[in-house]
C-alpha cells in the first residue's frame, strides 16, 4: 500500500508554519524544521534534536523525508569521487566531486537517464526514466559539499549541471533547486559559481533570459553544421542551429553573460577545415569561449578522439581570431566518472 504521508520538502516555509499552527503548536516550529530540512540537511525526524519528542513524532506520523542515500562511493587516483545515489523509489543517479588545487566542483544530475539521444554519451543509452525533484538535486550538492569538507577541508566552490540528464528538459525543478542552493537558508552559494550545461533548447534559453537568471550557461555544441550535429545529436533536427543561435543572442542581450561552448573533436566527424570554419562563424555571433573537451570512450568504436594536430588546428584558428579557448582534460576516468561516462555501470 502506498504511504499517505506527504513529502515534507515539497512544502514551503510558510506551509510548514501553517501546519504547526493548525495542530495548535507555535508557527516558529516551522522555521526550525525548515532549517533542519535544508541548511542542516537532516535525513530523519529523530535527528531534529531541538524539537520535543512529541513534535518529532507528529512529523513522523504525517510526513516523510525522501532524502537520497549514497549507495556506493568510488574514489579515483586523481581525487575525484563518484557517488551512486539512490532515490526514494529505488532508482539510481550519479554525481561527482571534482577537486583541483583551486576549486572543488560538484557535477550533478538533473534526470534519471536522459531525454536526449546523443550518440557519444553513455547516459543516452539509459533513456529518460524521470525528472529529479528539486530536493533530489539539492541533496546531491549538499552531499558533495560534505564530502568536500571532509576529504579536502574546504567547502564546495562550484556546481556544474553536467551529470546525467538534460537540465533544460527539467527546467522548473532545476531552477527550484538552484534557488535553494543559492538561498542563505540553503547553502548560500553564489549563482555565478553555478553552470547549467545544455544541448540547447531554444525556447527555455529564452525563458531563462527573460527571468534574468544569474547562473552561467554552457552549450554542448560539438558541431556548428546542422547535418553533422543532427547525426551525432539527433534532437538537433527539431532544434536547429539557427534557432539556437537566435536564442543565445537573446540570452546575451538580456544577461550580458558570456556563453561557454563545449566541443569534442572526433576523428572523421568534425575534424575538417569546414568544421572549424563553421565554429568560427558560430562563435562570432555571441560573446563566448570554447572548451575543447577530451573524448571519453564509451565502449563504442564509432567515436574516436581526433589526432592532436586536428585539435591544435581548432586551437590555432580560434586563437588567431581572438576567441578564448581552453582544453579540458577529463578527471576520474578510471572510475567512469568523466563527462559522458555516467551510466550506472555498478
Ligand atoms: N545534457 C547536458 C548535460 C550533460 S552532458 C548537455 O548536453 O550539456 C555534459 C557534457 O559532457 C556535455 O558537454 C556533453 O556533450 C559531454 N559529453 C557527453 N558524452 C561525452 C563523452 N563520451 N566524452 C566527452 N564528453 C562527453
Amino acid at each position: 500500500m502506498k504511504s499517505k504521508k506527504k513529502d515534507i520538502r515539497a512544502l514551503t516555509k510558510e506551509q510548514l508554519r501553517q501546519f504547526f499552527e493548525e495542530i495548535g503548536d507555535k508557527s516558529f516550529r516551522g522555521n526550525q524544521v525548515y532549517e533542519w530540512l535544508w541548511s542542516k540537511g537532516a535525513h530523519t525526524f529523530e535527528g531534529m534534536t531541538n524539537l520535543s519528542l512529541a513534535t518529532r513524532q507528529v512529523l513522523q506520523d504525517n510526513f516523510v523525508i525522501n532524502h537520497i542515500s549514497v549507495d556506493q562511493m568510488q574514489r579515483s587516483t586523481d581525487g575525484t569521487i563518484k557517488n551512486a545515489v539512490r532515490l526514494h523509489d529505488g532508482l539510481v543517479v550519479e554525481s561527482v566531486l571534482i577537486p583541483t588545487p583551486t576549486r572543488t566542483t560538484a557535477c550533478v544530475s538533473s534526470q534519471v537517464g536522459c531525454s536526449l539521444d546523443c550518440k557519444f554519451c553513455a547516459t543516452a543509452r539509459l533513456k529518460r526514466m524521470r525528472n529529479l525533484n528539486p530536493d533530489e538535486i539539492y541533496d546531491q550538492v549538499k552531499t558533495i559539499d560534505n564530502q568536500s569538507r571532509s576529504y579536502h577541508n574546504r567547502p564546495l566552490s562550484n556546481i556544474v549541471f553536467m551529470g546525467m540528464g538534460e537540465p533544460l528538459m527539467n527546467y522548473n525543478n532545476v531552477l527550484k533547486a538552484i534557488e535553494k542552493i543559492t538561498s542563505p537558508e540553503g547553502l548560500g552559494m553564489s549563482p555565478k559559481r553555478i553552470t547549467v550545461s545544455t544541448s540547447g533548447v531554444p525556447k527555455i534559453i529564452k525563458k531563462m533570459a527573460d527571468e534574468e537568471v544569474k547562473f552561467k550557461l554552457a552549450v554542448s555544441l560539438h558541431s556548428a553544421i546542422d547535418e553533422v550535429r543532427t547525426d551525432i545529436m539527433p534532437f538537433n533536427e527539431n532544434f536547429p542551429l539557427s534557432d539556437l543561435k537566435e536564442a543565445l543572442k537573446y540570452w546575451y542581450e538580456k544577461t550580458k553573460s558570456r556563453i561557454t561552448y563545449e566541443y569534442v573533436v572526433w576523428k572523421g566527424i568534425n575534424d575538417r577545415k569546414q568544421d572549424i570554419d563553421a565554429l568560427l562563424a558560430f562563435c562570432s555571433y555571441v560573446p563566448c569561449k570554447v572548451n575543447l573537451i577530451e573524448y571519453n570512450p564509451i565502449d563504442d568504436g564509432a567515436f574516436q578522439q581526433a589526432a592532436k594536430h586536428s585539435v591544435d588546428a581548432y586551437i590555432n584558428a580560434l586563437e588567431s581570431r581572438g576567441f578564448v579557448v581552453n582544453v579540458r582534460r577529463s578527471r576520474g576516468k578510471d572510475i567512469d566518472a568523466a563527462c559522458g561516462q555516467l551510466a550506472n555501470k555498478t
